[in-house]
This record gives structure tokens, C-alpha cells and sequence, in this order.
């Protein structure tokens, strides 16, 4: 990389997002010897880094989702990997010595780039009923890790019927009395060996064919309210101190509305190239539209769209190995 045309100020490849999917792209482009800005708003709390125990990332079993990211950072920042905290409010075309890029508008000030990685990941999605606004906080929750050690030998409600909400509720068995899991179907859609657990777990009752239509209570939750989905006149309460809400994900992606092309619920397009609809924007992780959200494939998105805007940006300069 030396002696090559570089804009003034201005980085290779600027990175938005410090979850896995962010890290892995951190750590492929600043080891390929890039200019490389890592920008994590320090306010959203990736998904990972509060999932209790992380069985399925080979080669590292059974790590707590906040240490598998601290060793991600370590290894990043060994290879150069700089890091900024601010919010991203938009991407704007720019012109950089000449060469197209992005200037990356944040509450921190404007960043330039030749490149730009999404790894914004996703948020818990709210459920809206009555009581989830007004008891968040006292009793209403999406984050186990966080939250769970408060309900020692009280009784939960896990709301959700994904990998999430299961692989939660069995956690939260190690401090509440009792945790029933209201989903919306007569099965779980989680993976079978959670499903497994959940159903061999003596604290685990179920609610099937039900919705939460109320979480009720005076000064913190009493109660949720649910409905048979089959049967909608029949409602019931069910006692509960408090209410973990896991019912998927909402990508974070509002700031690229214009930007790129976004697909269903908001994701991200993205090829298996990990190029969006904008040349000179890649994503990855958990914003993208795609099968399977994990770890594992975070991290591999996040390898595919360094190496991809590394291409890019050697295009651009003109240090490309021919191809
Ligand atoms: P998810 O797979 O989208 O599941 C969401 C669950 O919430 C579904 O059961 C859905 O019901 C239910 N739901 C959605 N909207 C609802 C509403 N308004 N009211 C009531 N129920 C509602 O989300 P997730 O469990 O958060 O998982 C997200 C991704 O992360 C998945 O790809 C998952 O595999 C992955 N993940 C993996 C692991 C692991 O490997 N250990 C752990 C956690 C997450 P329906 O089934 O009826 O649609």
C-alpha cells in the first residue's frame, strides 16, 4: 500500500457496526493492510453481547457472547483496526482526490470513505400491546442476561416461539420458579435440540395458540393477558412478575433509506458478494436479507464484504492485482 494515491483524511474502508459481522470485516481489512474506521454507536447493545452462552461458534465452546466479542475486538485492533463511537445518521455521495466515496454523517461529526461496510445488525422488535411501553423496565424486558438474576424464584412470561425466545426462557430456569413460553402456534419454530430442552425442562410450561394482548400490573408487571388465537373470545391471565419479549429481530438500517436498496421488513439486499445496490457500499450480519442469522455466519459475511470492498477500493486506486 505505499506510495498509493490515498484522500487526505479520508479512510479505505469505514465500517458501521461492531458486532460480529462488523469485527470479522475489521479485522480482514485492516489486516490486508487498510486504512480502516470501525464506528459503533456505544448506545445499542449488539445482540451477542447479551446472549448468555454462545454454544454453536466452532473451535470456541461455550463462550459467553460478551467475551467471544472482546476476543474478536483484541484481534482486530492487533491488526490496526481504528474505532470511533457515534451514531451514523446517513451516507452521502463524495468526492475524495478525485475517486467517488461516501461521507458517513454522525452525531460525531462527517467521516470520509472510499468504502463502506454496513454491520448494523438487528434490534428486538417490539410486540405493542397494552403495558409493554409503561412496564419496560419494571418487568418488561428483551434481555435475559441482563435482567434475569432479578426474578429469582418469581414466575415469567418468555413471549416467542424462535430460537431466541427458547434458548432464553431455558436460561431464565436458573433463577425463576417457573417460566411459561407464550407462542402464537401449537409448536416451537426453534431448532429441535432447543426445543428438546425446553420440553424436558420441569420449570417450562406452555401457552400454545396464544397471543399476549396485555401485560397488566400497578407499580411493576402482575400479569399478562392472553388470547387463543383459535378460539379469540377465550382469554386468561397468567400470573407473572415479569415479561421477556423475544419475537424476532428489526434490522437497523433506517439511516440508509435512499442509500441502498432495502428488501422485506427493511434488510438490506445484498449479494453473495456482500455489494449493495450502491457501488462502494457493502453489508453484512444480521441487516441483510438472508437464511441464517448466526455467528458463524456474520463472521463469514463480514470476511466476504472486506475482501469485496477491498477489490473495490484497489479498483478505484488502481493497485489492483490484475484480474
Ligand atoms: P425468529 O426466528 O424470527 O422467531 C420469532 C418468533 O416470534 C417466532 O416464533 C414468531 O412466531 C414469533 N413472533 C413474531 N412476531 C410475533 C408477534 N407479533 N406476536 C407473537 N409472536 C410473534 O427470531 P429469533 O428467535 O429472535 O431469532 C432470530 C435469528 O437469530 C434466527 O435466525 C435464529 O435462528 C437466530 N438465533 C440463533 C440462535 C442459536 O443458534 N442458538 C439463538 C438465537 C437466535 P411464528 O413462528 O409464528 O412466526
Amino acid at each position: 500500500m505505499n506510495g498509493e494515491k490515498r484522500p487526505e483524511g479520508a479512510y479505505d474502508v469505514l465500517i458501521i457496526g461492531g458486532g460480529p459481522a462488523g469485527l470479522t470485516a475489521g479485522l480482514y481489512a485492516a489486516r490486508a493492510n487498510f486504512r480502516t474506521l470501525l464506528v459503533e454507536s456505544g448506545m445499542v447493545m449488539s445482540q451477542i453481547t447479551v446472549t448468555h452462552l454462545v454454544e454453536n461458534y466452532p473451535g470456541v465452546p461455550d463462550i459467553g457472547g460478551y467475551d467471544l466479542v472482546e476476543k474478536f475486538k483484541e484481534q482486530a485492533k492487533k491488526f490496526g483496526l481504528q474505532g470511533a463511537y457515534a451514531a451514523v445518521a446517513g451516507l452521502e455521495k463524495a468526492t475524495l482526490s478525485g475517486m467517488p466515496g461516501w461521507k458517513v454523517k454522525t452525531d460525531a461529526g462527517d467521516f470520509e470513505a472510499l468504502s463502506v461496510i454496513v454491520a448494523t445488525g438487528a434490534n428486538w422488535r417490539k410486540i405493542g400491546v397494552p403495558g409493554e411501553a409503561e412496564f419496560t423496565g419494571r418487568g418488561v424486558s428483551y434481555c435475559a442476561t441482563c435482567d434475569g438474576p432479578f426474578f429469582r424464584e418469581r414466575e415469567v412470561v418468555v413471549i416467542g416461539g424462535g430460537d431466541t425466545a427458547v434458548q432464553e426462557a431455558l436460561f431464565l430456569t436458573n433463577f425463576a420458579s417457573k417460566v411459561t413460553i407464550v407462542h402464537r402456534r401449537d409448536r416451537l419454530r426453534a431448532t429441535p435440540l432447543l426445543r428438546e430442552r425446553a420440553a424436558s425442562n420441569p420449570k417450562i410450561a406452555f401457552a400454545w395458540d396464544s397471543i399476549v394482548t396485555e401485560i397488566g400490573g400497578k407499580e411493576a408487571v402482575t400479569h399478562v393477558r392472553v388470547a387463543n388465537v383459535k378460539e379469540p373470545e377465550e382469554t386468561r391471565e397468567i400470573p407473572a412478575d415479569g415479561v421477556f419479549v423475544f419475537i424476532g429481530l428489526v434490522p437497523n438500517t433506517g439511516f440508509l433509506e435512499g442509500a441502498v436498496k432495502l428488501g422485506r421488513d427493511g434488510y438490506i439486499v445484498a449479494d453473495r458478494d456482500m455489494k449493495t445496490s450502491a457501488p462502494g457500499i457493502f453489508a453484512c450480519g444480521d441487516c441483510i436479507e438472508k437464511l441464517l442469522r448466526q455467528v458463524v455466519t456474520a463472521c463469514g459475511d463480514g470476511a466476504t464484504a472486506a475482501f469485496s470492498a477491498q477489490l473495490y477500493v484497489e479498483d478505484l486506486k488502481g493497485t489492483g492485482y490484475p484480474r
